[in-house]
């Protein structure tokens, strides 16, 4: 069957965006409003299930200059003020509040429910003029003599579409089209972690500014279950550890989630008044990336590129904060008629420099001979750098000095 053709107004779309989640659709809505035709094609009807409900205070720039806040402020989404870390015994820590450290507003991020929030953003792509199509699942990116040249999506109908675009970027999550179609996806050497997860409505809560925190439990082994609310009396509880440990008696998510539930002491007491409301769900495998990110013709956003791990919530953060800073490379690529793998991915370095931090400090936190509060005690001169990176402020940071102190107590992963 031959594919049908659509294509923008003067011949080709400037951008066609594989995946309107939030990073597809931030990187459409930026180049949109400076005047490119970009067309988003999202494979689900929104609004959709997603994972991934915690957002970090460093995210507040984007969600400012994306237009969300308004819509934010007038949610129902719990205002997170702090994080609050508690220990297999019950030992719980002082919360974390970001104004200790950020001012104002800045200082406060929310707790989103993913299905409204994805659709918040895709609604503000098209409000910006984007052409969306959901029900549109990308197949495959067209080649032509190596450079991208369009995508082969399936339309509502079933047929094959094929969409001509200067610029085709992959922000289509884990599925990362791309990087399978072109085998660049790879594991995260030394990051080896597993999840698994599901919704409880009735669960115990903190009073005042408390509400809304995320609460982090720590397990004996290094393992540990987030605990963030939401909407409707809702909480997401999951587990993130070793596969070796969650999977040594049974392979089946159902049996393995209570189990760790039930031996979680802390998380029981607050789960006690609580019905669970949803599946349980899991991933067996949660860090990858893909060795490159760009090409002539084509880029990766958000997830698509890569995940590491949930501890520090920074996954909406670098979506979001790395479509914009992809958005400004396509931008110059499209305006020089250029669209080379150079012009492409020069985002990429700023980005990844940020994202290298954070790994830092994932592999610390996993590394059960070192303690944050130790690191703080040796070198108290390091706290704000800590903790800037701890809410996102990551991007064009010099963050070299941490980086040596934390490699005098605690082993560097080993390269990408
Ligand atoms: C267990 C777990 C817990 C997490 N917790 C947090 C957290 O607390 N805070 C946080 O910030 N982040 C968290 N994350 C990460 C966060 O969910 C992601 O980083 C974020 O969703 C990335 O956004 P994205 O737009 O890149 O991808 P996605 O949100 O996955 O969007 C990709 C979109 O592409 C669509 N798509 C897929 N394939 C195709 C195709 N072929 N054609 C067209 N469309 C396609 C999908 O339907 C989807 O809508 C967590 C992740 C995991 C795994």
């Amino acid at each position: 069957m031959q594919n049908r053709t659509t294509n923008g107004a003067n011949g080709k779309y400037d951008v066609a965006v594989a995946g309107g989640g939030p990073a597809g659709a931030a990187l459409a809505t930026f180049l949109q409003r400076r005047g490119h035709r970009c067309i988003v094609l999202e494979a689900r009807q929104f609004p959709r299930y997603h994972i991934g409900e915690s957002l970090i205070p460093n995210t507040y720039g984007v969600l400012d200059r994306l237009g969300l806040l308004p819509k934010l402020r007038r949610s129902d989404y719990p205002v997170k003020y702090s994080v609050r870390f508690v220990s297999p015994s019950g030992e719980e820590s002082q919360p974390f509040y970001f104004f200790e450290t950020i001012e104002g507003e800045r200082s406060q991020t929310w707790q989103v429910e993913r299905g409204s929030f994805d659709e918040m953003c895709l609604e503000n792509a098209r409000e910006s003029g984007v052409e969306v199509r959901q029900n549109h699942p990308v197949e495959k990116v067209v080649f032509d003599n190596g450079r991208a040249v369009g995508v082969v999506a399936r339309d509502a109908d079933g047929q094959a579409v094929e969409i001509g675009a200067r610029v085709v970027v992959d922000a289509s999550g884990r599925t990362s089209l791309i990087g399978r179609q072109l085998g660049l996806t790879s594991r995260v050497p030394g990051l080896d972690k597993a999840a698994i997860w599901s919704y409880f409505r009735g669960g115990k809560r903190l009073e005042g500014i408390d509400e809304g925190e995320t609460t982090v439990f720590m397990l004996p082994r290094r393992g540990w279950f987030w605990y963030i609310p939401l909407p409707d009396d809702v909480v997401s509880v999951g587990i993130v550890a070793d596969p070796d440990y969650l999977f040594d008696e049974s392979p089946d998510f159902n049996a393995v989630f209570p189990r760790e539930v039930a031996r979680c002491a802390p998380l029981s007491a607050r789960l006690a008044p609580a019905q669970q409301i949803a599946p349980i769900r899991g991933l067996r495998r949660l860090a990858y990336r893909n060795v490159r990110v760009a090409g002539d013709g084509w880029l990766m956003v958000g997830d698509a590129a890569a995940f590491l791990d949930p501890i520090y919530s920074s996954g909406l953060f670098l979506a979001l904060a790395g479509a914009e800073l992809a958005a400004e490379c396509v931008h110059d690529a499209l305006a020089a008629d250029e669209c080379s793998e150079a012009r492409l991915g020069a985002y990429s370095g700023r980005l990844f420099a940020g994202v290298e931090v954070i790994r830092r400090l994932i592999h610390a936190f996993y590394n059960p001979q070192f303690s944050f509060r130790e690191f703080v005690d040796r070198f108290p001169e390091q706290k704000p750098a800590l903790i800037d990176c701890l809410v996102g402020d990551v991007i064009d940071r010099d963050m070299s000095g941490l980086l040596d102190c934390l490699a005098k107590v605690t082993p560097p992963p080993p390269p990408l």
